[in-house]
């Protein structure tokens, strides 16, 4: 024990999916997207003008906040940027979850929110999610502090549809409720289009996923500007400068290539329609997926024992030794050569008794 031992902050650290260094494995383990960017990313890194690197970028990132704006149909006061979702949901965190009441959300979840409320010193209640991990959207109607939850949920892929998250906003118009939207351009209906309906909700994307931008750190909120303006002020009075210059650059030729996007989801919807086909025909079960990844179980496989043969084979999925899902897989979708190795590494590993 040093004398400053007591002073210190301790906290349990978020444990984010390995990244490793050799480039020959096969990487399914963070749900990062298989395609490069649109191709004006590349273009605009290319010729920026390092010149412009003397100046401090845009506090507000605003060229990617227009950018973003008319691409939504939004006002540029309706929303916020920041660096990566983690950032703008650890900046909402702050801003909104300040009761005495717990927040709440659900047991299997994001493991980065009991991190967040943990840091920040927020009450929390985990709320379970019924046995084929679905919301149970009563236990969200009792009095809280604040809700959050991703659509589609992480790391179960499981899409909620969208009268349920509104059943969710309208029964708690006097907190906050934040949708964690980082995998909704592989599903349903985004609960954007409630913004304008329910003054209290907060809807939060990203670029790491859908717009295979995992790298530049670009992740934003929508709501009602005053929502945004109260996390403004919160970042102003933390660090102001979030956002380089590249990231506001290249972020606005993803949000303009629009045909580019469409066709990247496309591929990797077509590509998670095969391996569910294959998986279950191996004998997995999951919930249907709503993301681009696949929640998966076997009933006679382990899936620690899996994880733990894949990776010997140079195949990294996602296993998580937590109540409840530490016999499942958390598995990206890939190209479908990356899925054609998989499912032949599954196929050996399976025939081999061990
Ligand atoms: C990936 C992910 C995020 C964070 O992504 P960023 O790279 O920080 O934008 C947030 N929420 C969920 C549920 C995720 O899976």
């Amino acid at each position: 024990m040093k004398p400053w031992s007591d002073k210190l902050r301790k906290v349990v650290p978020y444990t984010p999916g390995e990244q490793p260094v050799n480039t020959e494995i096969i990487k399914l383990n963070t749900n990062e997207n298989p395609y490069p960017p649109a191709p004006g990313v590349k273009k605009a890194l290319n010729s920026l003008d390092d010149r412009r690197l003397r100046l401090y970028p845009d506090t507000t990132a605003k060229p990617l906040v227009d950018a973003l704006a008319a691409y939504y149909h939004l006002g540029q006061d309706q929303i916020f940027t920041g660096v990566g979702s983690d950032d703008v949901l650890a900046i909402a965190f702050m801003t909104f979850f300040n009761s005495d009441k717990p927040i709440f959300f659900p047991d299997i979840t994001y493991s980065f929110y009991p991190v967040w409320t943990d840091l920040f010193r927020i009450p929390y209640e985990t709320k379970a999610l019924d046995d084929n991990f679905k919301i149970i959207k009563e236990d969200y109607y009792e009095n809280n502090g604040g809700v959050i939850f991703p659509n589609p949920n992480a790391p179960t892929s499981y899409y909620e549809e969208i009268s349920l998250v509104e059943d969710i906003i309208c029964h708690n118009r006097n907190v906050i409720v934040i949708i964690d939207e980082a995998y909704i351009d592989y599903s349903g209906e985004s609960a954007l289009k409630l913004i304008d309906k329910y003054d209290n909700l907060l809807v939060v994307q990203t670029f790491s996923k859908s717009r295979s931008m995992a790298g530049m750190r670009i992740g934003y909120a929508m709501g009602n500007k005053e929502l945004i303006k109260a996390m403004n002020d919160v970042k102003f009075s933390y660090n102001s400068y979030t956002m380089n210059l590249p990231s506001i650059e290249s972020g606005i030729e993803a949000v303009n290539d629009e045909a580019y996007f469409k066709h990247n989801i496309d591929k990797i919807l077509k590509t998670r329609t095969s391996t569910v086909a294959q998986l279950s025909q191996l004998g997995f079960e999951f919930p249907e997926p709503g993301g681009n990844f696949v929640f998966a179980t076997h009933p006679e496989h382990r899936a620690k024992e899996l994880f733990v043969a894949l990776r010997e084979k140079n195949i990294y999925v996602r296993y998580f030794d937590m109540p409840r899902i530490d016999d499942y897989l958390r598995i990206t979708i890939g190209t479908d050569k990356e899925m054609k190795i998989l499912m032949d590494a599954i196929k050996e590993i399976c025939s081999n008794p061990t």
